[in-house]
């Protein structure tokens, strides 16, 4: 009943870093590659829930467009668009929020964890997960390429879709299904129990995809493992030296058991397996690198490509937005 369309967004917080691209770009290029139609939001709606400097905001969202598209998100055959160029966001957002409680979104595991103060709770904050029900049913997405910390998201826009239905009795959203993305989470290069994260102040902590050659370098060799000079996974005891075995897999697309059966049978220890871990690094982001640079050194280009998919996603989301008000009575 409803056209298969896969919803793919991503905070435009700079150049990603390795964990964006493992856990969620390259399986993105992956889906476009086979034919799957992607809808590419530049989350900047989203990436106000901590205020940002304009500028630095404004500049993000090139970089990370730029970053997509050198990683191979083609803006012909997917839609990469800016979410703020739609107002249809926010609208939507406000009508589907009536349909929900406070306390139905105050119980949302990762809004409770963010909060750091319980008397001075951002409002963005909170109704954070409601507009993201919005980014999804707007499109319509029958399929979202989300990690496991998204599913209590997902629960909340399944909850606004029978809720829609129960006042309304249309039934026009499809119930959208989590495509589980099977990389391990990739974890910060100084403090390997922690995730990956471009929130993290320590630089160190992460490869951007786009860093020369010299900072990969540098990053890979100086990441955190132990005593143990031996290459072994464990995530629990080893959790430095996993990391980069899972960073491996996921550049070479190679299993975690023959990774360590390889480096065992060549006698490596962990320096030499970083050596080799960050040239497969640098020679994989190389071309992508150049590809990004030019792209950046072409504004007006960049910007042509956010005005044609805001063109092509207006296109859906005008139709969307105007069926919901029709039933909801204001057209
Ligand atoms: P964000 O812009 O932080 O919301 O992340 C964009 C995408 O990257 C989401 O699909 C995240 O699940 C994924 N992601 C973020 N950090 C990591 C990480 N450390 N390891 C794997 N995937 C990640």
């Amino acid at each position: 009943m409803f056209q298969r369309r896969i919803l793919c967004g991503i905070q435009p917080s700079s150049v990603p870093h390795i964990g964006n691209y493992l856990g969620a770009i390259k399986k993105w290029v992956d889906l476009q590659n086979n034919g799957d139609k992607l809808v590419v939001m530049l989350a900047d709606l989203h990436a106000v829930t901590i205020p940002r400097e304009p500028e630095t905001l404004r500049k993000s969202v090139l970089e990370t467009a730029a970053s997509l598209i050198a990683s191979g998100i083609d803006p012909k055959r997917s839609i990469i668009y800016r979410q703020s160029d739609l107002y249809h966001h926010t609208q939507l957002s406000w009508l589907l929020g009536t349909l929900t409680t406070v306390q139905k979104v105050g119980h949302i595991p990762t809004y409770k964890s963010k909060v750091k103060d319980e008397s001075s709770i951002p409002l963005g904050l909170f109704l954070y997960p409601v507009l993201q029900t919005a980014d999804i049913l707007l499109f319509k997405t029958t399929h979202l390429p989300i990690g496991e910390d998204q599913i209590p998201h997902l629960q909340l826009c399944t909850y606004m879709i029978e809720k829609f239905f129960h006042y309304y009795k249309k039934n026009i959203f499809p119930v959208p299904q989590m495509m589980a993305t099977e990389t391990n989470r990739i974890r910060s290069l100084r403090h390997p129990e922690q995730k990956m994260s471009k929130s993290d102040i320590e630089e160190r902590s992460r490869i951007d995809i786009m860093d020369d050659e010299k900072i990969i370098q540098e990053r890979v060799m100086k990441a955190l493992t132990d005593f143990n000079a031996h290459v072994s996974y464990d995530r629990e005891q080893r959790p430095g030296v996993s990391n980069l075995i899972d960073i491996y897999a996921g550049m070479t697309d190679q299993s975690i058991e023959s990774i360590v059966a390889e480096a065992q049978k060549n006698n490596m220890n962990t320096g030499a397996f970083k050596k080799c871990l960050a040239q497969i690094i640098i020679e994989h982001f190389r071309p992508k690198r150049a590809e990004y640079l030019k792209l950046m050194s072409d504004r007006s280009y960049l910007l042509s490509i956010l005005d044609d998919g805001r063109e092509r996603a207006k296109e859906i989301a005008d139709s969307t937005l105007n069926e919901v008000k029709d039933i909801m009575g204001f057209n």
